[in-house]
């Protein structure tokens, strides 16, 4: 990202490796919606010469000397949220926001992301996960972002067996948000996009029926097919601001929505008084940031390796070598309609 709407190549000094620190080379990238609203709607605001990327799985060219579980050679997989582990947040359980709210997402936000030759990784024993022999780039590199936010959406909406869920939005973190509704024991899944690739695969996740916001208004189709009662949870994946609106107005007294979409515009969120009981619905609202971290990594690429989830489904399209990311990042930018997710392999 060279400024706000603009991006190209650039010459940088490899950054210095701390001593709880990692210096990676990619092995596979994949550029994300978030890259487009950093460059392209600047919702980060100005960023100079800033390298993009948060999704990669890698090899380490160099470690800090205090590194205990990585050495030089290791491949990995990097998560996109890489937080301070010594930190007052992540001792409160909330690592994500460690150095300050959203601070833990560092890559193409505070410091270079992994669009590059090499880039840094702080915390390494907190951070890496190592790729086990058997599991393809493709799905490892899904586990940067798309899978642990996707199932953040699941997480803080706390599906419960048998619940009715809408998921709004399947694009690629969405179809994450349905296969996690799906194993944490979702009854009906209601998933609500257009584009058919999209909808093909969210039935194949475990979405039951699909509602086209493109054949009418979704809240009055979710009230249809559910007699008027709504829904017990909501996972927002895409939208705006204004989606808060139908989301409150679908839910049913007591349920929860859990919101993992990144808001790049807009001063407010439109909750509407009457459906949120006034204020004393117990409908809640949960937005989060999805956690980073090893533990969690290896928890979410043990659902791969025992074939529970195949996130290399989301994978449309492939690039080869380091100069396919601008390919990549346009496309994403572009999103055809035959795009779900898009992947560089390095290696
Ligand atoms: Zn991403």
């Amino acid at each position: 990202m060279k400024k706000i709407g603009s991006v190209g190549w650039i010459e940088k000094e490899v950054a210095a490796c701390g001593p709880s620190d990692a210096i990676c080379r990619p092995l596979a990238i994949a550029p994300c919606t978030s890259d487009i609203h950093t460059v392209w709607s600047g919702a980060l605001g100005e960023r100079e010469n800033m390298v993009l990327g948060h999704e990669a799985v890698g090899e380490i060219v160099e470690v800090g000397s205090l590194v205990k579980n990585f050495k030089v050679g290791d491949k990995v997989i990097i998560t996109a949220i890489t937080p301070d582990w010594n930190s007052e947040e992540a001792q409160s359980g909330y690592a994500m926001h460690s150095g300050g709210m959203l601070s833990g997402w560092k890559f193409s936000n505070f410091k270079d992301g992994v669009f590059a030759e090499f880039f840094h990784v702080n915390d390494a024993d907190g951070n890496l996960t190592h790729l086990p022999e058997g599991v393809s780039l493709e799905a490892a590199c899904m586990l940067s972002d798309m899978v642990p936010t996707g199932f953040h959406g699941a997480e803080l909406a706390e599906i419960e067996f048998g619940n009715s869920v809408a998921v709004i939005g399947i694009g690629p973190v969405g179809l994450m948000s349905v296969a996690a509704c799906s194993l944490r024991g979702a009854g009906e899944i209601f998933a609500v996009g257009s584009r058919e690739i999209c909808c093909n695969l969210a039935r194949d996740f475990g979405a039951t029926q699909i509602i086209n916001y493109k054949k009418g208004d979704i809240l009055s189709q979710i009230m249809d097919l559910t007699d008027g009662k709504g829904v017990d949870r909501v996972v927002i994946a895409g939208g705006d601001c204004d989606t808060f609106d139908a989301a409150v107005k679908m839910l049913r007294p007591g349920g929860k929505i859990g919101n993992v979409n990144y808001l790049g515009d807009g001063d407010y969120i439109k909750i509407p008084r009457e459906a949120w009981g006034c204020g004393m619905g117990h409908k809640q609202i949960n937005g989060g940031l999805m956690p980073g971290g090893s533990l969690r990594s290896q928890r979410l690429l043990n659902l791969i390796q025992t074939n529970r989830i195949h996130p290399e489904r989301l994978i449309t399209h492939r690039f080869k070598g380091l100069s396919g990311v601008e390919e990549a990042l346009m496309l994403m930018k572009d999103k055809p309609k035959d795009l779900i997710k898009p992947i560089v392999i390095i290696d």
